[in-house]
C-alpha cells in the first residue's frame, strides 16, 4: 500500500486544530458528572491511538536520524526529550517497533483500529517476536485481560520456544541493577538478570530474612517480612553473603553528603537549604548525622565559603576540585543530558594554561566530551547547565567571542570542601557556639586530619 506522506500531514494537522480547541476550554468542573467518564474515554481512545502512531514510527524514527543530527546520542534520548517521556519508555517503543516489522501484522493491525494500547502490544509483540504462534492468541487475551495476565501469559508463551541457552544469553544480556528515586525521595532499586546467577543470593537473602524475622518475632516485634528483607538485603550487600550477621562490620560509605551547615547544627532543614547525598535525593538531618559518626566522608559547607575559584597547576583537578565541581552539578553540564558518569573538560586547553581552575572547568559526559573534541561544539558561554551548539552557531564561544567566565575580581580566598573528620559524638553543638566559631573548629579538626590522613585521596582514585 502506498502511503501518502502529504496527505497525512495534513489530516494530523487537521485533527490537532479541533482537539486543541476542546483542551483549549476543557473546564473538568463544568462537566456534568454523568458525562465525565465518557469523555474521560474518548480522551483514553485519543491517547491509544497516537500512541500506537508513535510505536508504529518508532523505528523509522530511529533510522531517520534527525537524533543525531539533533545531537544526541540515541534515537531514545531524542524522542524522550520531544515526547517529555523517560528513555526507558522511549526504548520500549522503538523495540516494539522493531519486532512489529518483523511480521507481526496482526498486532499492527490492531493496533490501527485502536484494539490493543501501546503497552498492550508492546507485551504481545515481546512474546510474538520470539513465538509467532502465539501471537493471534495474545491479541485475543489483550482484549479481554488485564495485563498482568497478559504478561503473565505472553511470559509462558514465550519460554515454549526459548532454546535454554539462548534464553541464558539473552538473560546475561538484558542483566541490569537500576537504581532511582520517586517524588518522596525514596530510593529504588531494580535488580534483574539470569536466574542462576541470582538464585545463591536470592537463597541467602530468605536464609537472612527468615533469621531476622524470627528474631524479631521473638522480640515481639512484628513488621511486614518485606521490611525484613530489605534489612537482610542491606547487610547481605554490606558484609558479603558468607558473612555472619553477627560479626561487626567497618563502615564502607563513600559518598558526599551536601548538607548547608546551618541545617546541620540547627538539627532541621529551613527554607531552601539542602540536606542530601548526592545523586541520591534528600535524607533528614537527622540521617546526615548519624552517617557523619560512620561514614568516610567529605563535607562541602556552603555557609561562607567560594566554591568557584580554585586553582591547581596540575592537568585534572585536584580532590577539592573535585567535590567543589561535584557540589555545582552531578551530570554532565550540557541542558538535557542527564548523564552521570561524566569527564573534567578544560573550557581553555590545558597546554595553553598550565593550570586547572574550578571555573574553568565544566563537566561533560563522554558523548558530548566525544562531540566537543571531535566536531567542534562547545557549551555557550557562563556556568551551571547550558546550551551546547555546533561551531558556526552564533552563541558558539568561537563565534560569539565570549571567552570563559572571567576569574572573580573579589580575591577571596577559596577555601570550601574542607573535608572534617567524621565526629563520632556529633551531638548538638552547645546553644552558646555560634556557627562562625563551630565553622573555626571544624576547620581546625580538618586541617589536622588532612596532615593525618594524607593518603586518604587514593579513596577517590585520584591524582593529587
Ligand atoms: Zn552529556
Amino acid at each position: 500500500m502506498e502511503t501518502n506522506t502529504s496527505s497525512i500531514q495534513t489530516e494530523m494537522a487537521e485533527v490537532l486544530a479541533p482537539l486543541r480547541s476542546v483542551l483549549a476550554r476543557l473546564e473538568p468542573n463544568d462537566i456534568p458528572l454523568p458525562e465525565v467518564a465518557g469523555i474521560w474515554q474518548l480522551f483514553s481512545l485519543v491517547r491509544r491511538l497516537a500512541g500506537n502512531g508513535e510505536t508504529l514510527l518508532a523505528g523509522r524514527v530511529a533510522e531517520a536520524r534527525e537524533w543525531a543530527r539533533s545531537g544526541y546520542a540515541t534515537p531514545e534520548e531524542w524522542m524522550a526529550a520531544k515526547a517529555g517521556t523517560s528513555v526507558g519508555e522511549a526504548r520500549g517503543q522503538i523495540a516494539t517497533s522493531e519486532q512489529l516489522g518483523q511480521g507481526l501484522d496482526e498486532t499492527a493491525e490492531r493496533m490501527r483500529q485502536g484494539r490493543l494500547s501501546p503497552q498492550q502490544a508492546g507485551i504481545v509483540a515481546d512474546a510474538a517476536a520470539v513465538n509467532p504462534d502465539a501471537e493471534l492468541e495474545l491479541c485475543d487475551r489483550a482484549e479481554r485481560d488485564s495485563n498482568k495476565n497478559l504478561s503473565d501469559e505472553a511470559r509462558r508463551r514465550k519460554a515454549q520456544r526459548s532454546d535454554g541457552d539462548d534464553r541464558a544469553r539473552r538473560h546475561h544480556r538484558e542483566r541490569r541493577a537500576r537504581r532511582y528515586s520517586d517524588a518522596d525521595d525514596k530510593s529504588h532499586l531494580h535488580v534483574e538478570g539470569p536466574t542462576s546467577k541470582l538464585a545463591e543470593f536470592f537463597k541467602a537473602l530468605d536464609r537472612e530474612t527468615d533469621r531476622r524475622y524470627r528474631e524479631a518475632t521473638k522480640q515481639g516485634r512484628r513488621e511486614g517480612r518485606d521490611a525484613y528483607a530489605f534489612d537482610a538485603f542491606l547487610s547481605l550487600v554490606t558484609q558479603g553473603i558468607a558473612g555472619d550477621a553477627a560479626t561487626s562490620s567497618k563502615p564502607k560509605h563513600l559518598a558526599m553528603i551536601r548538607v548547608d551547615l546551618d541545617a546541620l547544627v540547627r538539627g532541621h532543614v529551613e527554607g531552601e537549604e539542602t540536606c542530601e547525598i548526592a545523586g541520591f535525593g534528600a535524607i533528614s538531618v537527622a540521617e546526615a548525622r548519624a552517617l557523619l559518626s560512620e561514614s568516610i566522608l567529605y563535607l562541602v559547607c556552603t555557609k561562607g565559603v567560594d566554591v568557584v575559584n580554585l586553582t591547581h597547576l596540575g592537568r585534572g583537578p585536584n580532590r577539592v576540585q573535585e567535590l567543589a565541581l561535584l557540589w555545582a552539578s552531578q551530570t554532565c553540564q550540557v541542558a538535557g543530558c542527564y548523564r552521570t558518569h561524566t569527564q573534567y573538560d578544560h573550557r581553555i586547553d590545558f597546554a595553553e594554561t598550565r593550570h586547572t581552575r574550578v571555573d574553568e572547568t565544566d563537566l561533560l559526559c563522554v558523548h558530548h566530551h566525544k562531540m566537543k573534541t571531535f566536531k567542534g561544539y562547545a557549551l555557550v558561554a557562563g556556568t551551571g547547565k547550558r546550551r551546547f551548539v555546533p561551531p558556526g552557531d552564533p552563541d558558539h564561544p568561537a563565534t560569539s567571542g565570549s571567552g570563559p567566565g572571567s576569574p572573580r575580581s573579589d580575591g577571596s580566598s577559596p577555601g570550601p570542601a574542607q573535608p572534617p573528620p567524621p565526629e563520632p559524638s556529633q551531638e548538638p553543638p552547645p546553644p552558646s557556639e555560634s556557627i562562625e566559631e563551630r565553622i573555626g573548629r571544624l576547620r581546625a579538626s580538618a586541617q589536622a586530619r588532612r596532615r593525618r590522613a594524607a593518603g586518604q585521596g587514593d579513596l577517590f582514585g585520584l591524582a593529587e
